[in-house]
């Protein structure tokens, strides 16, 4: 046994220690659950053993399945009749479901010492023992995170938690993967005890020895015949008169949560997401049934999930690409380590500046906030105070935390602080003059080693550059608003960006915590482009007399976060006027005027409809506390309804085809290279439907030779914005798949 220990003490009782070699934390892997399993068979089958203490020897407990665990599982039934995969995939389910309950029904004492995080397969197995002793540990989290992956939990925790709480009080950690800590474990009653970290073992033991005469009692009855003898420490669903807490499907108290749940998902994501569907039924049939039945269904229901096409997108996209972008996927070889020490943030006052400012240094980066007044800068400072103490009032940070982070920012308009600034980021007005101006003032004070990176949004990269004495160390760092909360930031190379300029703006995103795609210089770079894609259908579509409120649902139906009309409302309508001008402007003759064009910028410059900043757009914002928002009725004026709608799953298909068609541009441009950063960018950039694994996941798993018959309809029917690319055509014709293509070129990489 390589990853768990087994020590017996004095009293006989078992010490099973977790501790996997060279990994700061454990996981389910085969290895770890043969060797787990090898140390239960024993503590159930030696007689000096008469109890046992589960713990980790590492910070925390178990992190969770290996995922890599699980795609082998996918890819070794790859290519066998489905049926035949099914039963494998059922078959490796049962066994960590079977070793689990042979433990919590071996008749000897189980507790476990908890000293840190336990979550999905973790999880799993310290509800299978019958006491849990959890360590006052802040940073610790309980909970069963499968479902936001794709996934559920298949080693027993659908009907264990479910019987030890409730329904009611199970689905928010079944069904969104809700987390809770120590204290809130302990409320709820998921563990038993929550001690000081050191006393974990010692107080599990303590448990243990009080029961063993209890065990001994029991193990007497039985072998003078009583086969129904149950110990009093076996879990509540052992003993004969257990009954599900707040009733079952079937009865008056249980049949509302079961209908409520069934219509919530609905509600909540159009049921587009097979893992919560699959949860809810297994906890339905499963409560109707006997324990161990019960565990089949939900190894049924896991099986089902694994082989599905969604979890293998989700598992990629959301995981383990995304893992792999932060960790510096597209990196430069060789360039050491270049964190970010002392950073510039230029315009930092402004909007995207002072949120930059803040998550900067909320990473520990010491940070100069320049602007055109002293008091323009100190509105930076305002806003990490609001900020910071807003999560001291709601108990995620301490108030010295709050105040160090305050202390990290100085904010000024004289240039000569930016002195041994190792990183400048620029938010100023998207003007070129402006921006060269400051580029200009700044590298006279920069030390030549700097980075200096642009948050433009429109204005290329390579032309800001040419106003730099340094082009190599000029580079792109485009936030998205609002900086705080969204995770995807785009890294644009410039035509001589160098590899210490690229690997300053990584290392930095690597600080700030978020996830970088890196996008070559090009119109809008990869987010915006095909979210304007997005936007766009909608006002083609309104131009064609569909009903706004059908067109904001259909959206909302494929899964995208916001609607195209109040994403457009967001954003800001005459933005959106602003940005087709300069377009215009750039492209000349060759520019496409929409047919919605004239009447929004009518909205904007003849009702003043710019939005949700002005209360009216798209939508009609009332007064803070005065209800939701709701569309314009005066928009059927603008845009006459058609006598005739549309069926709704050819707008939810046009929705799909002409964000994914776009993503595939970018693919086949180069201004994306990896198809993992066109998926992670797209649901982290856009929130583009994350059940799908990202445009191009969906696909691939539509089949790209299906995806081009709906780009060849739809462009006969709309025009060239479906005209698929060359690269599409490609793809399908030889019967390939974005990502095995990408694998094929790249010996493995996207993988
Ligand atoms: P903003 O108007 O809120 O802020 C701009 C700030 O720059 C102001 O505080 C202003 O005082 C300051 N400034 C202007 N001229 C200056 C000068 N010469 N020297 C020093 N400071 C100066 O604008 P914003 O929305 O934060 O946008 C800033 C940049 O970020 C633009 O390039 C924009 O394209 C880009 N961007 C904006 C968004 C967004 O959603 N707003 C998203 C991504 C990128």
């Amino acid at each position: 046994m390589k990853n768990v220990t087994l020590s017996v003490d004095a009293d006989g009782i078992a010490l099973l220690t977790w501790d996997m070699p060279g990994r700061s934390m454990n996981v389910l892997s085969e290895e770890s659950i043969r060797d787990y399993g090898a140390a239960v068979d024993e503590v159930i089958a030696s007689p000096a053993i008469k109890g046992c203490v589960v713990t980790s020897a590492k910070r925390d407990f178990i992190a969770g399945a290996d995922l890599a665990m699980l795609g082998g599982w996918s890819a070794k039934v790859a290519g066998l009749p489905p049926v035949e995969a099914a039963k494998q995939i059922f078959g490796w389910t049962m066994s960590l479901q079977t070793l689990l309950r042979r433990l919590e029904a071996c008749g000897k004492p189980v507790a476990s010492a908890i000293p840190g995080t336990a979550l999905g397969g973790g999880l799993e197995v310290v509800l299978a023992t019958h006491h849990r002793v959890m360590a006052a540990n802040d940073k610790a989290q309980l909970g069963l995170p499968e479902v936001k992956l794709g996934l559920m939990p298949g080693a027993g925790g659908t009907q264990r938690v479910t019987r030890m709480v409730g329904v009611m009080a199970a689905a928010p950690l079944l069904l969104e993967g809700r987390s809770l800590s120590p204290a809130e474990a302990l409320k709820l009653g998921i563990v038993h005890q929550v001690v000081a970290p050191g006393d974990i073992v010692e107080t599990a033991k303590t448990w243990v020895r009080t029961n063993i005469a209890e065990a001994e009692r029991v193990a007497a009855a039985r072998a003078a015949g009583d086969k129904k003898a149950v110990p009093a420490f076996a879990p509540a669903w052992d003993q004969p008169k257990y009954k599900l807490p707040g009733g079952g499907p079937q009865t008056p108290t249980g049949f509302p949560v079961f209908m409520g749940g069934g219509a919530q998902i609905r509600k909540n994501s159009y049921a587009l997401y097979e893992a919560p569907k699959a949860i809810l039924a297994a906890v339905y049939e499963g409560v109707q049934v006997p324990f161990d039945t019960a565990l089949r269904i939900e190894a049924g229901y896991f099986t089902k999930l694994v082989l599905g096409p969604q979890s293998r997108n989700m598992i990629r996209s959301l995981f383990a690409s995304k893992q792999a972008l932060e960790k510096g996927a597209h990196r430069p070889a060789g360039v050491t380590d270049m964190s970010v020490k002392k950073l510039g943030v230029l315009g930092g006052g402004g909007f995207m500046g002072a949120g930059i400012a803040n998550v900067a240094a909320g990473a520990g980066i010491e940070v100069v906030v320049l602007d055109q007044t002293e008091e323009a800068a100190a509105k930076a400072k305002a806003h990490a105070e609001k900020e910071a103490f807003a999560r001291v009032a709601k108990g995620r940070m301490t108030e010295d935390a709050a105040k160090a982070l305050l202390a990290r920012i100085t904010t000024t308009a004289d240039y000569a602080q930016l002195a041994g600034a190792d990183l400048v980021v620029e938010a100023v007005f998207e003007h070129p003059d402006v921006k060269r101006q400051v580029i200009e003032a700044a590298e006279r004070h920069l030390p030549v080693s700097a980075v200096f990176a642009s948050n433009t949004s429109t204005i290329p990269i390579s032309d800001l550059a040419e106003r730099s004495k340094r082009p190599e160390r000029f580079i792109g760092i485009h936030f998205f608003s609002p900086v705080e909360k969204m995770p995807l930031v785009e890294i644009i190379t410039g035509r001589k960006t160098g590899d210490e300029a690229l690997a300053k703006a990584l290392d930095f995103v690597r600080q700030i915590r978020k996830t970088p795609i890196v996008v070559k210089d090009a119109r809008f770079f990869y987010a915006n482009r095909c979210v304007l894609r997005y936007i766009e259908e909608a006002h083609y579509m309104l131009s064609e007399g569909v009903k706004p409120a059908l067109i904001e649902n259909a959206a909302r139906m494929i899964g995208m976060p916001v609607g195209p009309l109040a994403l457009n409302d967001e954003t800001a309508l005459d933005l959106g006027v602003k940005i087709a001008k300069t377009t215009k402007a750039a492209l000349g003759a060759a520019y496409k005027e929409h047919p919605a064009e004239a009447r929004i910028e009518d909205m904007v410059t003849r009702l003043g409809r710019l939005g949700r900043k002005a209360s009216k757009g798209f939508y009609d914002y009332p007064e803070k506390g005065k209800g939701k928002k709701r569309l314009w009725p005066g928009l059927a004026e603008i845009f006459p309804l058609a006598a005739e709608q549309p069926d709704v799953e050819e707008l939810k298909l046009r929705f799909l085809t002409v964000q994914a068609v776009e993503a595939v541009r970018a693919l086949a441009d180069g201004v994306i290279s990896d198809v993992r950063e066109a998926d992670v960018g797209a649901i982290f950039g856009w929130g583009f439907a994350p059940w799908s694994g990202g445009p191009i996941s969906y696909i691939d798993t539509l089949g790209p030779d299906r995806f081009l018959r709906h780009c060849d309809r739809l462009e006969a029917r709309f025009g060239e914005r479906y005209t698929p690319p060359a690269l599409l055509r490609d793809v399908a014709a030889r019967g390939e798949t974005f990502y095995g293509r990408q694998v094929g070129q790249a010996g493995g990489k996207a993988a």
